[in-house]
């Protein structure tokens, strides 16, 4: 398996343009010319299982791109982007209905909090006192708990402005909920941009301190959703280290290079290419499931390419910036055939990844990570960016 994508090689082009963009944020080729107007819609999308109306929201761009979200978990339910053809796809993973994310969903799309990854037996000491959370993930804390961020209906409220458009969706947590401190109000603004972007601006202020990591859970696939797996996409991650873990996937608190493993994603590689490699990271995770430290600078808290993946099939890629110091790369290794998606596609091991920036898992128990508690009085607001793009054949 191993060699098989490495040989497939007509990307040189995807790979070239890839590399070509490395730095700060940018966007390779935009593809079409403007050709409409930005614009957005607003259905009922049924009754959430506490008796709130849901909501789905569907936008497009000038060029056609179209962005569908619901309040029920702020969860980005389509993305409609074309090919180098012009062809439009679905590139995430979800559900048709409201039902099948209510029912069983491994956080498709989904916002994600108050602590997006683990927190080591659901536990911290902060400030002398010692908090206890829900623990859902074998012993440990995973993804803001048994009913976190993703499983909360949030207000909405949509803008347009000039050729943005988009929606502020805010939810109030109460202190003690899934055993976090604080009256955490949060707020998360998708907005849909005529570059083809979705902009992601994640707000919060609390009363109490409290460890805060909101992030966002799509499930990528760039040749579009229920198409196969993701192992010859390739992948370009911009981090010289990343954080080993433990047989649960806790950090060991150890920041590793990534130099000579097969997490070295400096030079664009095929996610197929290494992922089946005897290497006990690997094993411990069935595949991908690790933070990255994104190289920036130490007082750079500015918007930094964390990530591009390019699909040499159909020539989309889909740059990744943010003004976190992590990655989750995580390629769907726990799909297991026991989920029917949109259209009846039924999701395998290895059908997406996520692109999940973040604080590093497990930051409360680790004093020498970057410090992931809001305090009254500060504002916690961080951005990340998904930009789409295409590389025309030469
Ligand atoms: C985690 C995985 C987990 C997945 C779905 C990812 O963010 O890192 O371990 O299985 O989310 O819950």
């Amino acid at each position: 398996m191993t060699r098989s994508y490495r040989a497939c090689t007509p990307l040189f082009v995807i790979v070239a343009a890839m590399a070509a963009c490395t730095g700060r944020s940018g966007n390779s080729d935009q593809g079409a010319a403007m050709s409409g107007e930005a614009n957005f819609t607003q259905a009922p999308w049924g009754i959430s299982p506490d008796g709130d109306s849901v909501s789905i929201f569907t936008f497009t761009n000038p060029h056609g791109m179209e962005v569908r979200v619901t309040n029920y978990g702020g969860i980005i339910v389509s993305i409609k982007v074309p090919d180098r053809n012009g062809k439009f796809d679905d590139v995430v993973l979800g559900y048709d209905s409201l039902a099948g994310y209510v029912r069983n969903s491994p956080y498709f799309g989904a916002i994600v909090g108050r602590y997006g990854n683990r927190i080591a037996k659901g536990r911290f000491t902060l400030d002398g006192v010692t908090y206890r959370l829900a623990t859902n993930n074998g012993p440990n804390a995973l993804h803001g708990g048994l009913k976190g961020f993703d499983k909360v209906v949030w207000d909405a409220q949509t803008f347009k402005h000039d050729s943005e458009v988009g929606v502020v969706l805010t939810h109030t947590s109460p202190d003690g909920d899934q055993g976090y401190p604080g009256t955490l109000k949060a707020s998360v603004t998708y907005t849909i941009t005529p570059a083809n972007e979705i902009r992601i601006e994640y707000d919060a202020t609390t009363d109490k301190a409290t460890p805060i990591n909101l992030t966002q859970h799509s499930y990528f696939n760039l040749a579009g959703a229920g198409s196969g797996k993701i192992l010859a996409q390739q992948v370009y991650i911009n981090a010289d280290r990343y954080t080993p873990v433990d047989s649960t996937l806790i950090p060991t608190g150890e920041l590793a290079p990534v130099g000579g493993t097969p997490f070295d994603f400096r030079i664009p590689t095929a996610i197929g290419d290494r992922i089946g490699d005897d290497n006990h990271q690997l094993k411990f995770a069935g595949g991908y499931d690790h933070n990255f430290v994104l190289n920036r600078g130490a007082d750079d808290t500015g918007l930094v390419v964390a990530a591009k993946v390019g699909d040499p099939l159909t020539g989309r890629i889909l740059t990744v910036s943010t003004t976190q110091p992590g990655l989750q790369f995580y390629t769907g290794n726990f799909l297991d055939g026991t989920i029917t998606g949109k259209g009846g596609h039924v999701h395998q091991k290895r059908d997406a990844f996520c692109l999940e920036t973040q604080h590093y898992p497990d930051s409360p128990n680790h004093p020498n990570f970057p410090s992931a508690i809001l305090r009254p009085g500060e504002r916690y607001h961080t951005r990340t960016v998904f930009a789409f793009s295409v590389v025309k054949p030469q």
